[in-house]
């Protein structure tokens, strides 16, 4: 991965694009482009052998007009405030592009959770809750689950704030294990999203899935899951990767077995059905149908941009591409579907989980799978809509078209206090 971009600059220089299309006044626009407000701290945790430990968390509100914030929270060793403000940005224009009832938000801590115990991570986790309940809240802002963090820690945070509370609100979270309240098909959704959007590009573009090749880059929720449901609507998965390196099999592999062989050894490499080991640029430039980036920020920079071979690009992951890449690949023809709408699928299930906390009313799968199917067909074809009413090459100005368009809305229509 390059980290040749800051995020939050990526971010504000799409929000620019877009608002260029729209012709927006200055003053508003640059509203758009900054957070209401971050909260950083410094978690006190002890560790088990005794000892104490820091660790730097942040949180941040970047907009709520449309309603309460919302958004993951993550564990890195390379989270930082700018990263944090930046996925908290995506989310406001992720809500808003699959129009549902939310603004934006997003945490993270500064941590490798693979050096701690699990109950060092519960004490990390809670001491983070304990920080956060004054700012989040059903109807205030609603953490997820992001880049290792899951079910766990949401039960965690959770329990935290529902026993300082003393009340019942499973709201104020969302990704819990269904029998924690959480909902059916939340682990899927970012995969789902993904590849119901993948679907509707290639047929918009009057090209075949069935067949059609994939590589994955990135073999983690949102990735394996992905590489599963595309395999399952007739495309072949030839390439994968995680942070050990890419396997590659010419003529396609079980994505299921990769991940059995991922969760038995703890990385894909060695996988049996792989024929060849790949580099992890090898995997994002290998000539293939789609390309799935499921990893993190900046993965293609404008150097690998000019070697990427897919033709279509679904992103899994958030900012995978550098603005610069991003340009290079418009111009070279290559098809994004940007990843406020292509991995909007859990932040949607997450909406529907909300939805069934508060009505303390529960979904089956089907209906969860329904529901976000037509939530993501409708997004994509508003973008496309948008696309050729503006004549506009890049998807990504277009999706950012129609969601700023719709926060602006929201920001003009209940005025400003005081
Ligand atoms: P995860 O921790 O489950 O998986 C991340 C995967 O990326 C792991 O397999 C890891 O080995 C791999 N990886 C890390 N660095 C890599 C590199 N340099 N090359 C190749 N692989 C690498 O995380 P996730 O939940 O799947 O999230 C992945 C991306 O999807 C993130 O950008 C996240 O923000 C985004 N996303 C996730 C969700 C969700 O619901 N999980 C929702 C929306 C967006």
């Amino acid at each position: 991965m390059s980290d040749s971009a800051n995020p939050f600059e990526s971010l504000q220089s799409q929000i620019d694009d877009a608002a260029s299309v729209l012709g927006l006044d200055d003053d508003l626009v640059t509203r758009l482009k900054h957070p209401e407000r971050v909260l950083e701290t410094n978690l006190t945790v002890e560790l088990d052998d005794g000892s104490l430990e820091q660790f730097r968390a942040f949180r941040s509100q970047f907009n709520g007009d449309r309603g309460p914030y919302k958004g993951g929270i993550r564990y890195h060793p390379q989270v930082s405030r700018d990263e944090v403000k930046a996925l908290s940005g995506w989310m406001v224009y992720k809500t808003a592009i699959v129009d549902i009832p939310f603004g934006g938000g997003k945490g993270g801590i500064v941590i490798d959770p693979t050096a701690y115990s699990t109950s060092e991570l519960e004490r990390v986790t809670r001491a983070f809750a304990v920080e956060l309940r004054p700012f989040i809240g059903e109807d205030r802002d609603i953490p997820a689950p992001d880049v290792n963090t899951g079910q766990r820690e949401m039960n965690w945070i959770k329990d935290t704030y529902e026993t300082l509370e003393h009340t019942t609100e499973p709201g104020v979270i969302t990704g819990k294990s269904v029998d924690s309240g959480g909902s059916e098909g939340r682990v899927e959704a970012t995969g789902r999203s993904t590849v119901i959007a993948a679907r509707e590009a290639f047929e918009y573009l009057e090209k075949d899935l069935e067949g059609a090749t994939v590589a994955v880059q990135g073999y983690g929720n949102a990735g394996w899951i992905a590489a599963k449901l595309i395999d399952e609507m007739g495309a072949t998965v030839v390439a994968a990767s995680d942070s050990s390196g890419g396997i590659y099999n010419p003529d396609g592999f079980d994505p299921v077995a990769a991940k059995d062989h991922k969760n038995e050894t703890g990385a894909l490499v060695d996988f049996e059905g792989s024929e060849e080991k790949l580099t992890n640029e090898e995997v994002l430039t290998l000539d293939v149908d789609l390309l799935i980036p499921a990893a993190l920020e900046n993965a293609i920079d404008a150097e690998l941009a000019t070697d990427v071979q897919a033709d279509v690009i679904s992103e899994a992951a958030n900012g995978p591409l550098t603005p610069e890449a991003d340009r290079i690949l418009t111009d070279r023809d290559v098809f994004v579907i940007p990843d406020i709408l292509a991995n909007a699928g859990g932040v949607t299930v997450s909406y529907f989980e909300w939805v069934q906390n508060r009505q303390r009313f529960y979904w089956t799968e089907e209906r969860v799978n329904d529901e976000l199917e037509a939530i993501i067909v409708e997004a994509f074809d508003s973008l496309v809509e948008t696309l050729e009413t503006h004549d506009i090459e890049n998807p990504r100005t277009a999706a950012y078209v129609v969601s700023i368009q719709r926060v602006a809305d929201a920001f003009e229509k209940s005025g400003s206090f005081p």
